[in-house]
């Protein structure tokens, strides 16, 4: 493995280039040592629409390479992909704590937050639009990823994933750090009154700062009704990558932008 280049990206962001796949972590999250990466779609096997890293593999591309790209993915960090947990991410509102690698006979479970503070257990999910966060507990040493669309935002999964760092590590959500990954912007992200509505009565708090009425639409701005979330949880520091997806195809994957007809690139995180 060959470390090509190392740029800095955005202003709290890292560029890296490993194999031909193009990666990016927080720096802030370096600082404290903690390996992960949000791979961008770049240095895969798969063809248009998936090209290239996609990790979906419920998209209608094929599963072998599905398989090749993920393989490649945990290559890049050096990483053995048997040592990753991943689930079945269905836009619920389930964290899951987790202590061991998903075996390779194990059904993925459904949920669309995953925690672990054991040492060599990769977290993995997929994405194409939705947020990803990472979290990490300083203290206890405890990571987390989420998933948040429309859906898990609402339904308040950045906030229970911190409430159950608290019940079930004894995390203080002061220690812990939150970083807001590449997903879709506000102004690329209109949606229909009905979810403004749903948004009105389950994140009563925040619904003002995280839309806007514009061309007779809503524009929902998941990074800040996330880090309102977080912040509103007692988290201590959050950072927003501040990338948007439909604004950049050639780096990663849009469900919106791409009309469904995409692939997912992949995140992970590990103590
Ligand atoms: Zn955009």
């Amino acid at each position: 493995m060959i470390l090509i280049s190392l740029k800095t990206a955005e202003r709290n962001l890292r560029h890296f280039t490993v194999n031909g796949l193009h990666y990016y972590t927080f720096e802030t999250l370096d600082r404290y040592g903690v390996c992960h990466a949000i791979f961008t779609r770049k240095g895969g096997v798969s063809p248009p629409p998936w090209a290239s890293l996609n990790v979906g593999g419920t998209v209608g591309d094929d599963m072998e390479r599905v398989r090749e790209n993920r393989k490649r993915t945990f290559e890049a960090l050096g990483l053995s992909s048997q040592r990753a947990y991943d689930v079945w991410q269905v836009h619920s509102a389930e964290v899951l704590c987790v202590d061991a690698p998903r075996a390779p006979d194990q059904i993925p479970q459904k949920a669309d937050a995953l925690l672990t503070n054991k040492r060599n257990v990769h977290l993995f999910m997929r994405f194409a639009d939705c947020v990803p966060i990472l979290l990490f507990d300083r203290a206890r040493g405890v990571i987390g990823i989420v998933h948040a669309g429309w859906q898990g935002t609402i339904n308040r999964i950045a906030e229970k994933a911190v409430y159950k760092m608290e019940k079930e590590y004894g995390s203080a959500a002061e220690d812990i750090w939150a970083g807001i990954g590449p997903s879709v912007g506000a102004h690329h992200y209109p949606v229909g009154e009905e979810i403004w509505e749903s948004a009105c009565s389950l994140i009563p708090e925040v619904v003002q700062q995280s839309f806007g009425v514009h061309q007779g639409k809503y524009w929902f701005d998941l990074w800040t009704a996330n880090k309102l979330l977080l912040e509103g949880a007692g988290v201590g520091e959050v950072e927003v990558a501040g990338i948007c997806t439909a604004c950049n195809l050639e780096e990663w994957y849009s469900h919106r932008a791409e009309y469904g007809k995409t692939g997912r690139f992949g995140v992970v995180i590990s103590l």
